[in-house]
């Protein structure tokens, strides 16, 4: 199949550059395999593994670069060193933070607030832009200039509160950082049809907020049969829809399902919840079929890695889901920047280091401003920001117990160097942190090796025109994953318009069509699960998505006029190989009490564990309280 004249060209501009690029890392041809027993098989990137990155400032750091990928398996593989010994310079820090998500940034607020004159913090990321799994993707698609989530999406605006320094998660940084909390998104106007539109990309798949979105499901039995769309099904109670009338009834059911036990504390619900999966809960307790947590999976995999048979009951009960709570009161909307929650990451760095994003400090040019990359690391500033380093070992000089200092070594562009800090905080998950940290004590090892991390893969689809959505009448799909198929779910936002920003909601007009993707296969181990997955997201190739994306939609809308060539103007991969910490049953201490998390929050010596996988659930709120919580444990080893 050959797709557009203007993709095939980008596709082989890239490919050739990526090709050079390869070769300089001495990437060989991928030969991964996945293992069944969940242990991490050992590979390498193909050079057409990375693709198109889009425009503007993110370009070169969509998802995990090659990079990152390959440097951080070399930790694994133990082929980096961890000693002061091959280092080409060593310098003095009071502190350091390793990762500039949303949790290093949480640290970077409160010792801003907290340093004494003359103290000085680096932080250090992998990748080449700040923001971890909160990035942006930007296209400009005949001279409309369109901006998508890489991950981390969309918030509920968080209450109001008088005391942000007595507040704690999203109420706390949204009023100290001075985020609006009215929005504008584009009047539709109805031009032929009157369509509903998701602010976000997870609107659709929640029960309370689904409703807001004019939403297909999409049924086939196999991949050569036509399929057949079912639209608005939950509001026609599955009316149009081809399934059983067992099917329904579950599905019904399970919908339809309030809050079928009611706990006095959280902590309760943890005690009674925390000790099953929700696939579990729905079978054994409300004696649900299979379909019900099948569906539940849309977006349990989507907010947390793997579905309903390897999520915490409890994790169901807060996110909200059915049979565990009553549905969302109406009106009930979720807001997405631009960018997803890049939008609070720009607001934390313009706090923190002004310049690096052009303008003001309006909303407009904080969310729209372009980046002054030069500005994050510039000498004599209180905080610097180094991009493109990846910090290799962490450990103290001496007994943890009594050393004066911490010894972190990064690597750059190939050479090594040191640093010699008073504190470090680890703003990254357990995946990394068991192999940097080279003085871990046995106890934090034992629970880390408990977490389990998912991957995941964002696709952004520049559309040069969605006439073929408008036709069907929707603006968000669903599918049936069968054999051969790629994601089950995609959609179109109304794009949220910020000052001169302000992109069209017009079928005619561009607009970025987004699959948010998990790697489940439900009712396998989950090791099983994550590490298939991986297989999966690391060991296919750009263009080996890039075709089954579009023979996707072709499937899904070759109907409805879609037509690879004329519609689509562009592609990026975001893949996350680490991308959730999946929050299964124990995670928060099940009937024991005992979470391994709580093991890792406490401190190490001179070393704190900050990363948004502690609180359970990813989150940007909480991502930013694991970081100042770690800021403030070390505040008398700074
Ligand atoms: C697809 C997706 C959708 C999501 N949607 C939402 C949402 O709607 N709302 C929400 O609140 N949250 C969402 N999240 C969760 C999101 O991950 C968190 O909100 C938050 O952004 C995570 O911040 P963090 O700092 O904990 O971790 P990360 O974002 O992972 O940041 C850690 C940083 O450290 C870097 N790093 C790791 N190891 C090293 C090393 N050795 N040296 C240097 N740097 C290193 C990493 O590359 C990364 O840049 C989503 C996540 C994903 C993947």
């Amino acid at each position: 199949m050959s797709f557009g004249p203007h993709i095939t060209r980008r596709d082989f501009l890239n490919g050739a550059l990526l090709g050079v690029g390869g070769a300089l890392l001495g990437c060989s041809p991928s030969r991964q395999i996945a293992q069944d027993d969940g242990s991490e098989a050992s590979w390498s990137l193909r050079p057409d593994w990375y693709g198109y990155g889009g425009v503007g400032d993110y370009r070169f750091s969509h998802g995990n670069t090659p990079e990152v990928v390959e440097t951080a398996h070399r930790l694994r593989d133990r082929g980096l060193p961890s000693g002061f010994d091959r280092v080409e310079s060593i310098h003095h820090h009071d502190l350091v933070i390793v990762g500039a998500g949303v949790a290093g940034l949480g640290a970077a607020l409160e010792y801003s607030k907290k340093r004494r004159a003359g103290q000085t913090c680096l932080m250090l990321d992998n990748h080449p832009i700040f923001g971890g799994e909160a990035k942006e993707n930007e296209f400009e698609v005949g001279g409309v200039r369109l901006i998508g989530p890489q991950g981390s999406n969309s918030f509920f605006t968080p209450e109001i509160v008088s005391d942000p320094e007595g507040a704690s998660g999203d109420p706390r940084y949204y009023a100290e950082l001075g985020v609006p909390r009215e929005f504008r998104f584009r009047d539709w106007e109805a031009v032929d049809k009157p369509l509903r539109y998701g602010r976000d990309n997870y609107e659709h798949l929640v029960r309370g907020l689904l409703e807001h979105t004019s939403l297909g499901h999409f049924f086939s039995t196999s991949p050569s049969a036509v399929g057949t769309w079912a639209i608005d099904m939950w509001e026609r109670r599955l009316a149009d829809t081809p399934l059983s009338e067992t099917a329904r009834g579950t599905l019904l059911k399970w919908y339809t399902s309030g809050a079928t036990r009611q706990f006095a504390s959280d902590e309760q619900a943890v005690r009674a919840l925390d000790i099953m999966s929700y696939q579990e809960f729905l079978e054994q307790e409300l004696h649900m079929g299979p379909e019900a947590a099948r569906y539940a999976d849309l977006l349990l995999a989507s907010a947390c890695g793997l579905g309903s048979d390897a999520v915490s009951a409890y994790v169901a009960y807060k996110l909200p889901m059915p049979g565990l709570t009553e549905p969302l009161p109406p009106g009930l909307r979720r807001a997405s920047f631009p960018g997803g929650n890049s939008g609070f990451v720009r607001y934390f760095i313009k706090r923190l280091i002004p310049d690096a994003i052009a303008g003001t400090d309006s909303f407009e040019d904080i969310i729209t401003g372009r980046i002054n990359l030069d500005a994050l690391d510039r000498a004599g500033q209180p905080l610097r920001v180094r991009l493109s380093s990846t910090v290799v070992s962490v450990e103290h000089e001496g007994d943890p117990a009594s050393a004066g200092t911490a010894r972190v070594v990064y690597t750059r562009q190939g050479r090594l160097y040191g640093i010699r800090a008073r504190a470090v905080i680890m703003a990254t998950g357990g995946w990394m942190n068991r192999y940097v940290v080279r003085d871990m004590p046995p106890e934090y090892r034992e629970a880390y090796g408990q977490f389990v991390h998912a991957p995941f893969l964002v696709a952004n689809v520049a559309l040069t025109n969605w006439r073929f959505l408008h036709r069907l009448g929707i603006t968000a799909a669903i599918w049936n994953r069968g054999e051969g198929d790629f994601g089950f779910t995609c959609n179109i936002r109304n794009p949220m318009q910020v000052g001169s920003y302000r992109p069209p909601l017009d079928p005619d007009q561009p607009t970025i069509l987004t699959f948010y993707t998990p790697f489940h296969h439900p009712g396998l181990p989950m090791r099983v699960q994550t590490t298939r997955g991986r297989a999966e997201l690391l060991n296919t190739s750009y263009p080996e998505f890039e075709r089954k994306i579009y023979a996707q939609m072709m499937k899904l809308f070759a109907a409805s006029g879609f037509n690879p060539q004329r519609d689509v103007a562009g592609l990026i991969l975001n893949r996350w190989g680490h991308a959730f910490s999946v929050p299964f049953p124990g995670f928060f201490g099940g009937a024991s009490g005992r979470a391994p998390r709580d093991i890792i929050r406490n401190r190490h010596g001179r070393i704190a564990f900050a990363h948004s996988e502690l609180a359970g659930w990813q989150h940007w709120g909480t991502a930013a309280d694991e970081g100042r919580r770690a800021l403030n444990q070390l505040a008398d080893a700074i």
